[in-house]
């Protein structure tokens, strides 16, 4: 039998893309995953996760199980389970929308309840091909999101800008909460460090 230390090293992220109905989630996930696009809505092909493995540093694979969330979103509550089971999550409104964007807070409030500082999340205003259309200035977007000190991008999963860019930035923030310790074959999850911004319960 292997040692602890020489089993095959396995890391795994869970990332969630929450945000109102019909924002362009599935669309996200599609071309971050297979740089496709679609014109029309996806939400009754019921994806519930996809894989990807993203390389951290040498050596150090994570695999990065993203969850959309197939259509539940349109009552503005998903599952708890989805939230709670989060390592990080893509928080994301359309900008031709601006009911998409006051709904933001709604979804804080319930990530908040739910998982609290334990949770890295990125804003995305999506849509941005859309520019004669737009309801929300990107100036809103920066401040909602330094509001609560998340990241911000804005994107187009038409034409596929930011998007990369976006996912590696959630992805970095939820690895860099976890140290590594080098075992025989990559690296061992060891622990999470303190978070930045711990909320003193018990
Ligand atoms: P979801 O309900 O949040 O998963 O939304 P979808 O990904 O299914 O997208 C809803 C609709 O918006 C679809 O008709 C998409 O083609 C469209 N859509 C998604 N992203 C974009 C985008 O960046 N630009 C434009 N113009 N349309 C988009
Ligand atoms: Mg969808």
């Amino acid at each position: 039998m292997l040692e602890e230390d020489e089993k095959k090293v396995e890391i795994l992220y869970k990332v969630l893309l929450l945000g109102d109905w019909s924002v362009g989630k599935t669309c996200l996930l599609m071309r971050y995953m297979e740089n496709t696009f679609t014109e029309m809505h996806l939400s009754t092909i019921g994806i519930d996760s996809k894989i990807k493995i993203v390389n951290l540093k040498e050596g150090l694979d994570a695999k990065i199980q993203i969850w959309d969330t197939a259509g539940q979103e349109r009552y503005k509550t998903i599952s708890k389970s989805y939230i709670k089971g989060a390592n990080g999550i893509l928080l994301v409104y359309d900008v031709t929308q601006r009911g998409s964007f006051e709904g933001i807070k709604n979804w804080v409030k319930q990530i908040k309840d739910l998982v609290s500082s334990r949770v890295n999340v990125v804003l995305i205003g999506n849509k941005i091909d859309l520019e004669n259309q737009r309801e929300v200035k990107t100036e809103e977007g920066e401040q909602l999101s330094k509001e609560f000190n998340y990241q911000f991008f804005e994107t187009t999963a038409k034409d596929g800008i930011n998007i990369n860019e976006a996912f590696e930035a959630l992805i970095k923030e939820i690895a860099e909460r976890y140290s590594y310790k080098p075992v025989k074959h990559g690296y061992k999850l060891e622990n999470e460090k303190a978070s930045k911004e711990s909320k003193g319960c018990c």
